[in-house]
């Protein structure tokens, strides 16, 4: 089968392995069909001092695949069938796992594709009750998109910040992969949304997505705009995942009592907070990772009515550094996905 493996920090090859065994009891074998990128690919190809793994490692956090076969005790999934596999490597038996909450697994083994090998290969043998069926209708490119990306927004939006219908929110980044899947499922339920931009080429496509304000945050300050919008009381939900550069407008952005939940810190990790401002204004800020298993079928769920990802573009694996490389430029609107 073929792979494609990271053999040092932004030295892809795309190699040839022998075909994995016959799935073991519990394990499905999955012909593996796309995969997305995500910016975790891009920390993983450049190198991640905190990273405990053993090169060469087969890349790709996110995918879809199809059942070729399943092992001994396995009675929900059946070959021919598309399932997406979860990439967390959790271990299905500690108290959050048990209930549900697989990201917060007390004993996970690693991340697919980072720590642990990835979905960029032709064949993958993987525990059964860590895949999530793709319902008919969606089509492979997409659905390569639910394991992280809706996935984390489901999560985020609506188990974190329990985001209603009709609420305000802030969407920041809104031509990032989880940004524009942040946009989509907000105004699917009626919410106003104003989404956040560094260039006047993605500001016209955040538009065309929906969002119903846009501010190119080079130009304006959000903050301002997100006050204006709501007459002066501030937005409900802040989606944050930019970090340090927005941290403290994302705060005032905030209406009293209002929820930003944060995945993510691309600009930086440290960042002021003033603590009279979090604690009179009552606001709550709640820190997310990652996705559970449910979140995937949400994400599924939802895609299957119509809820599509955006796709920036879809590449053969050859490509996928330079998929990389893009993501990393952030010459990007939507998610590159790349096909096995
Ligand atoms: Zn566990």
């Amino acid at each position: 089968m073929r792979a494609l493996l990271l053999h040092a920090d932004r030295d892809l090859r795309l190699d040839d392995l022998p075909d994995p065994p016959a799935p073991g009891p519990g394990e499905v074998q999955l012909a593996m069909r796309a995969v997305a990128l995500n910016h975790i690919d891009v920390w993983g190809w450049r190198g991640m001092a905190f990273a405990r793994r053993t090169l060469p490692l087969a890349v790709g956090a996110e995918g879809v695949g199809e059942v070729l076969a399943v092992g001994e005790g396995v009675a929900a999934l059946r070959p021919g069938q598309r399932v997406v596999p979860y990439g967390g490597m959790t271990c299905g038996t500690c108290r959050p796992c048990r209930e549900g909450r697989d990201n917060l697994c007390e004993d996970v083994a690693g991340v697919r594709g980072f720590h642990a090998p990835g979905f960029a290969q032709g064949r993958l043998n993987l525990p059964a009750r860590l895949c999530v069926a793709v319902p008919d209708g969606v089509v492979e490119e997409e659905a390569a998109c639910a394991g992280i990306t809706f996935g984390t927004v489901q999560h985020m939006l609506f188990d974190n910040a329990r985001l209603e219908p009709g609420e305000t929110v802030l969407v920041h980044a809104a031509g990032s992969g989880i940004g524009s899947a942040a946009v989509r499922m907000a105004k699917a339920i009626g919410c106003t949304v104003i989404g956040t931009v560094g260039d006047e080429w993605k500001a016209q496509k955040a538009r065309e997505l929906g969002c119903d304000h846009v501010v190119n945050y080079n130009l304006d300050r959000f903050e301002s705009v997100a006050r204006r919008v709501t007459g002066k009381r501030g937005v409900d939900v802040v989606f944050e995942h930019v970090g340090a550069a927005t941290w403290q407008g994302s705060l005032l952005a905030l209406r009293m009592g209002g929820r930003l939940v944060t995945c993510g810190s691309t600009s930086g990790v440290n960042a002021d907070t003033n603590l009279m401002m979090l604690f009179q204004r009552q606001l709550r800020l709640t820190g997310s990772f990652g996705c559970t298993l449910r979140n995937v079928a949400e994400g599924l769920g939802k895609m299957a009515q119509g809820i599509r990802p955006v796709l920036d573009t879809v590449l053969p694996l050859e490509r996928f550094g330079e998929g990389l490389a893009r993501l990393e430029s952030r010459n990007v609107f939507g998610k590159i996905v790349v096909t096995l």
